[in-house]
């Protein structure tokens, strides 16, 4: 079960995470980007976690809410739409909600992952965020319906997203500015992939 003090715990880690590693995750923008990944991601969680204090009680949707609008309004790139997105679908999820429990986090994902397809139009393969996602999806469904907790399951979804982020050195971008490279684009790592392991290997590390 994740209350929402603890999810409130996992939004403040992603934003030291994001703060962390804004000069890595722009150097792989710069690649095959416009080098803000790191300065965009950081600049939405710093945002974020101003509102932090004030969202202490809060259900847990109103907190994904007020997550998602910070993304949606502070971010100028791509990935603060697409990242807001994700947020502000899930939250639906949880309104009202002062705990998230297993069968909760298996809608949540589900609908964050809905919400950067509507938003992006982008498919499993298209070297994006999608290809940490959806794998790390699929085994945190998996491994919730065999029963086991969501620490474990965190953890194979953090693990399946870090091979996919791997997976994304190998593939053409279709998607987004690196798409612009095509065949070039091949041998880097997707900056926004890398940002969404990052962010499910602090809800791992926050509920461990
Ligand atoms: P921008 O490209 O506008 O500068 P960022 O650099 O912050 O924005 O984010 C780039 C990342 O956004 C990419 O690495 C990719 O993972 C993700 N991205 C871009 N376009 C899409 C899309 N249509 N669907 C999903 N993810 C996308
Ligand atoms: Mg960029
Ligand atoms: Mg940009």
């Amino acid at each position: 079960m994740i209350t929402s003090d603890m999810l409130l715990n996992i939004i403040e880690n992603m934003a030291h995470v994001m703060k962390e590693n804004k000069e890595y995750l722009t150097e792989l923008d710069a690649k095959i980007g416009d080098s803000d990944h790191g300065i965009n991601m950081d600049k939405g969680f710093s945002a974020v976690l101003e509102k932090l204090p004030s969202l202490k009680g809060q259900d847990c949707g109103t907190i994904l809410k007020t997550v998602a609008m910070s993304l949606i309004s502070k971010v100028g790139g791509a990935s603060g739409p697409l990242y807001g997105t994700a947020f502000l679908k899930s939250a639906g999820v949880v309104q009202g909600k002062m705990e998230i429990n297993s069968q909760d986090a298996v809608a949540v994902f589900d609908e964050a992952i809905k919400g950067v397809k509507m938003r992006g139009k982008a498919e499993k393969g298209d070297k994006t965020m999608l290809d940490a996602l959806i794998p790390a999806y699929e085994v945190f469904k998996e491994s919730i319906e065999k029963g086991e907790d969501m620490v474990k399951a965190s953890f194979k979804a953090q693990e399946a997203a870090y091979d996919g982020v791997e997976y994304t050195k190998g593939i053409i971008a279709r998607k987004g500015r690196a798409s612009y490279l095509g065949e070039r684009s091949i041998g880097h790592q997707d900056p926004g992939a890398t940002s969404s392991y990052l962010l499910l290997k602090t809800i791992w590390n926050t509920l461990d």
